[in-house]
């Protein structure tokens, strides 16, 4: 039996192998507005898992440093320890979601420029949404770190949007975690946690149809299929298990 160190909404971590990993895995369960909604989507998380390794792949090839050591299996992952940084960076490219509620602009407003926004990962406070002046000031990281959180997170949204595009996805927003990893003498930071439709909102280029978690916050039908529609675009499910999965048979 693995150690159970710690379990999130949409995930579990385990203890690695070895003291410097952790073991991922990716649960079905969904939840939005802070827990207040709960459900299951059924595949959801074999799936995530899957087009989490591919993006974070994709990742590393363009030297974006992230914690995925390998795919274990259809639900786990082995990751790298990493000192967590409490805080959520979301990327948005497109009005729309909380940004929308909050300064009452329009949605579906292509943004002259993507923007970056800070949240403080705290569940009892609803992860307010805070500045990089709170983030120094609390030391929640240093400013070279925070530089770097900014420059990593701006090349994964240029490199994201384009892979999404090329599969007929917009990229409207996402967000990101990042950690502190030591190689060798030296630290960095590290993306964490996962890239998926969970925390992605994808829309499909011509229809505009979410193919994300929206589906499942806004109650709209189809949910476990937008996430199988996803995988099969980016080449995680073949033809033929796409139309497998679409019989319930993932
Ligand atoms: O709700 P909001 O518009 O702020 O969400 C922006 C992006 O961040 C969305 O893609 C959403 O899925 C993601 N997000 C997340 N986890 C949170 C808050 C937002 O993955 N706790």
């Amino acid at each position: 039996m693995k150690k159970k160190l710690y379990e999130g909404k949409a995930k579990i971590i385990y203890k690695g192998p070895k003291p410097d990993t952790l073991v991922q895995y990716f649960k079905d369960d969904a939840t939005a507005f802070n827990n207040k909604k709960k459900g299951v989507i059924p595949g959801k998380g074999v799936l995530n898992n899957f087009i989490s390794e591919l993006l974070m792949h994709r990742l590393s090839e363009i030297n974006i440093p992230n914690h995925l050591i390998k795919r274990i299996n259809m639900r786990e992952q082995l990751i790298h320890k990493l000192d967590i940084i409490p805080i959520e960076v979301v990327v948005r490219n497109v009005s729309t979601g909380s940004l929308v509620k909050r300064l009452g602009i329009e949605e579906g407003k292509i943004l002259s420029r993507p923007i970056i926004e800070f949240y403080l990962k705290n569940d009892k406070l609803n992860d307010p949404i805070i500045s990089e002046e709170h983030i120094i000031a609390f030391d929640w990281a240093s400013n070279n770190e925070l530089e770097e959180i900014i420059s990593l997170s701006s090349r994964i949204n240029d490199f994201l949007t384009g892979f999404f595009f090329s599969q007929k996805m917009r990229l409207i927003d996402f967000k990101l975690e990042f950690g502190r990893f030591w190689n060798g003498e030296e630290q960095i930071v590290m993306l964490a946690d996962e890239i998926s439709p969970d925390n992605c909102r994808l829309w499909d280029i011509k229809t505009n149809k979410k193919l994300d978690k929206d589906r499942f916050r806004q109650d709209l039908d189809g949910v476990d299929e937008a996430y199988k529609e996803v995988a099969y675009r980016l080449g995680v499910l073949s033809e033929k298990e796409f139309k497998k999965a679409l019989k319930n048979d993932l």
